[in-house]
């Protein structure tokens, strides 16, 4: 009888290989990108349409393939890089697997045109699914040009995981950063739907940084340097008062290879202990160069993940030259950050007020202001209603009654009698008692609620954005003064792409050079809440992968948020509204980012605490 097991015809295993080679379009630019700087390409370009759906072409001028090679360059562990094993141990090349092209090649429509420099013409092969269609001698360009078409054609599950074109674009241009920032002596450049993304001319390392983030990064880099035996490492990290609340900006490579490493961002982050406040990330472009013997690159497919025989003597190296080159730079951990809330300010706003938690509101403006505000506050409310929904209390009470509250019940507590007294004497006259401008302490029937302001707030504006935006445009206020805010070309670019739903929310805004230029915010929002707010909406949609859909949600969640930070409710009229608004919210236990605004104190909880 014959055995069950036999060998996958090439097309099926090439398919499986592109799984982990190639989970989206931006893997096919990674891939094919480092295709050309092994050919040694100086010049590269990468043309989009459709995040890379519809197609990828990859254009460069290095070596090129004679008319072998063209055909062989597509099948399953076909490659040059490599012939002994031993050569795995001494890679300087990008790749060396052989199997990007085959599974490329397995999985769209494929049309290579590559010429040898020493040689006229060039050859021509287009291949789908792994079957070559044609092959044709061709006049071409020095070098090799790869088009991919419909990537994912025969595997719908993969195209239809695919998220939407800015999510994808967003991938795409993070392998392209990471690639071109690795290679600052080659001209790169990206374009999208006909339009110029990057043009990268050759240079120092600086200035290929400066040309991807903005020009005026260059005032927050501290170079470092260190050269030991066992590893050389150079680069930049951002200064501390320019670090950001994302993780965007941390780039480290091993010979020219981005890599990703939590050890190793440990270490980094460890240097700048003392000098960022919590929940800030350092910038950092850190180069290690280490005899490729000492690491191990094949462990993973797409190769970022990367084993360190010596990664224990790499770690503290790393932790002190970042040490010393911010101690180089007067950078000591004496800064203080509460005064430095205003990071990336433009000169002109440097003396405003900081932001959180002490800007100066006005404390009659009312942003709830809608037609409904006045709505009474009888014993029909909202809040009473849902008091009695939530079980919180079974009368039918007016918020405002602190009666209410003292009178109900069982005389024999003792603590009754002396609560009275105090009423009588001062509190009548509070309904809701607001502390220090973030808790409003409200009477139950049987205890108190506490409602957190900030995120009470962050809820009532979230849901007023999320119900108005589709219907109506936000209201929208004009700034006589354009406020500007340094941005990234890829900060920049995400703003433009969203253009239309962003004015839709009440933005207005020009691009000058690398600053957003802001003409007009929403209303909701008090104008010193706007810098906060475009960086809490750039950390969304830039950072975040973000959704069709859900990028609304985005941006009303950092307008909410901004909201709240700087909303005060300082008398007892504005929380009493307050909260007349938060319980018309469907939601009102908690805020859209998933925190709970309500607690309550019972009395028994109370009494049991005087037990
Ligand atoms: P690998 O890069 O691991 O060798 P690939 O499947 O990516 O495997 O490529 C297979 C081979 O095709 C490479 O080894 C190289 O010889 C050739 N090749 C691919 N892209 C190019 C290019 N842009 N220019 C010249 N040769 C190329
Ligand atoms: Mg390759």
């Amino acid at each position: 009888m014959s055995g069950v097991i036999h060998l996958l015809p090439d097309h099926i295993a090439n398919q499986i290989a592109a799984g982990e080679v190639i989970q989206r379009p931006a893997s096919v630019i990674k891939e094919t990108v480092e295709n050309a700087i092994d050919a040694g390409a100086t010049d590269i370009k990468v043309i989009i349409k459709d995040a890379g759906k519809t197609l990828i072409q990859i254009i460069d001028n290095g070596s090129g393939m004679n008319t072998e090679d063209a055909v062989r360059c597509f099948e399953r562990h076909a490659t040059s890089k490599i012939s002994l094993a031993s050569d795995l141990f001494a890679l300087r090349t990008k790749g060396f697997r052989g199997e990007a092209l085959a599974s490329i090649a397995a999985i769209a429509h494929v049309t290579l045109k590559t010429r040898l420099h020493s040689v006229e013409t060039g050859n021509l092969i287009q291949i789908e699914g792994s079957k070559i269609t044609n092959q044709e001698e061709t006049i071409c360009s020095k070098g090799t040009s790869i088009e991919i078409k419909n990537l994912f054609y025969n595997v719908p599950a993969r195209r239809n995981f695919l998220k939407s074109d800015i999510v994808e674009f967003g991938h795409i241009r993070e392998e392209f950063i990471r690639i071109a920032m690795a290679h600052p002596e080659l001209n790169f450049s990206l374009y999208h739907n006909d339009s110029e993304v990057y043009r990268l001319v050759s240079g120092i390392l600086r200035k290929r940084i400066n040309d991807i983030l903005g020009k005026s990064s260059n005032d927050k880099l501290v170079p470092i340097e260190e050269k030991t035996d066992i590893v050389t490492l150079y680069g930049y990290v951002g200064k501390p008062e320019f670090a950001k609340k994302t993780r965007g900006e941390q780039y480290i490579f091993v010979n020219n290879r981005f890599f990703k490493d939590a050890y190793f961002n440990n270490a980094i982050s460890k240097a700048f202990d003392g000098l960022l406040p919590q929940k800030y990330f350092p910038s950092y472009f850190l180069f290690l160069e280490i005899d490729p013997s000492r690491i191990d690159v094949n462990v993973h497919p797409t190769k970022t993940e990367i084993k360190f025989e010596e990664e224990r003597s790499i770690y503290p190296i790393i932790l002190s030259s970042i040490r010393q080159a911010l101690g180089k730079y007067n950078i000591s951990p004496t800064l203080d950050f509460e005064q430095e809330t205003s990071f990336d300010l433009p000169h002109s706003m440097r003396n405003m007020p900081v932001v959180e938690p002490t800007i100066k509101v006005d404390p009659t403006y009312n942003p709830f202001k809608t037609s409904t505000d006045s709505a009474s506050r009888s014993s029909g409310s909202s809040f009473s209603k849902a008091i009695k929904a939530e079980g919180f209390g079974n009368k039918d009470l007016n918020p405002k009654d602190w009666e209410a509250f003292y009178n109900i019940e069982e005389s024999e507590e003792p603590i009754q009698e002396k609560i009275e007294i105090q009423v009588e004497e001062s509190a009548l006259d509070v309904r809701q008692l607001v502390f220090k401008g973030r808790y409003i302490l409200s009477p139950l029937p049987r205890g108190f609620m506490i409602i957190d302001i900030q995120r009470a707030v962050e809820r009532i504006v979230y849901d007023e954005l999320m119900n108005k935006f589709i219907l109506n445009p936000i209201s929208s206020q004009q700034l006589l003064f354009p406020i500007s805010i340094e941005a990234s070309k890829n900060e920049i670019d995400h703003w433009n792409d969203n253009r239309s739903l962003l004015e839709r929310f009440g933005w207005n805004w020009t691009v000058n050079e690398n600053q957003l230029e802001i003409n007009a915010f929403p209303s909701i929002l008090q104008e010193e809440a706007i810098q906060p707010c475009i960086l809490q909406i750039m950390e969304n949609i830039v950072f975040a992968e973000i959704d069709k859909g859900e990028i609304a949600h985005a941006l009303s969640l950092s307008i909410a948020s901004a909201a709240g930070k700087i909303k005060k409710v300082e008398h007892h009229q504005s929380a009493e509204q307050l909260i007349e608004e938060l319980f018309r919210c469907p939601e009102h236990s908690y805020c859209p980012s998933g925190k709970k605004i309500l607690d309550k104190l019972t009395l028994e909880e109370l009494s049991n605490r005087f037990s």
